[in-house]
């Protein structure tokens, strides 16, 4: 891939890749990248429970290991491409990192702090402000997000059934035991 011309859907489409990583791996989809001057500088994935740590979101990992790369704790004129709208945790940690500008996918209306449940990344009383543009390939980000959640639910459908089934299978065993307790009376 040349660096010329690389538009904002083709770093969330490299984000989405990177959230199917997180899907296999069980974690909820989202993925993040870090480009300064066209160029892929980190990328993230969610992690939370591969890495038992409730602060490995995509974009936090992406910053992370951005900093450790450009041996920087201020990220001056990057830009942040994730396919979902961030939450307060990390939107606060994007305001501190200085990154110049934020792309996301789908929104978060549960709990997005670029817009949807407040605002941090534009917050005119905090020190820095973000460039902020939303909705790129929002649609598909949003399809990825809803169709793990759908599969998951379905599946903790089917664990419930099996471990009712287990207890009806339990239950029905003891009663034998119990019967034949009693025909040995
Ligand atoms: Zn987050």
């Amino acid at each position: 891939m040349t660096t010329k011309n690389i538009t904002d859907e083709d770093w969330m489409r490299h984000a989405m890749q990177l959230a199917a990583k997180a899907e296999a791996a069980g974690e909820v989809p989202v993925g993040a990248v870090l480009v300064k001057d066209q160029q892929l500088i980190a990328e993230g994935w969610n992690q939370m429970i591969s890495l038992h740590d409730p602060s490995a979101h995509a974009e936090m990992q992406a910053v992370r290991s951005a900093g450790q790369l450009l041996q920087n704790y201020r990220l001056i004129d990057c830009t942040l491409y994730v396919t979902l709208e961030p939450c307060s945790m990390c939107a606060g940690m994007l305001v501190h990192s200085r990154v110049k500008r934020l792309v996301y996918g789908a929104s978060d209306y549960k709990t997005g702090a670029a817009g949807s449940i407040m605002d941090l990344v534009c917050h005119p009383q905090l020190n820095h402000q973000l460039e902020v543009t939303a909705g790129v390939l929002g649609e598909e980000c949003a399809a990825m997000l809803s169709a793990f959640f759908k599969k998951r639910r379905v599946q903790q459908k089917q664990l419930k059934q099996q471990a009712l089934l287990q207890v009806n299978v339990e239950n029905k065993s003891e009663n034998r035991d119990d019967d034949d307790a009693a025909s040995s009376y």
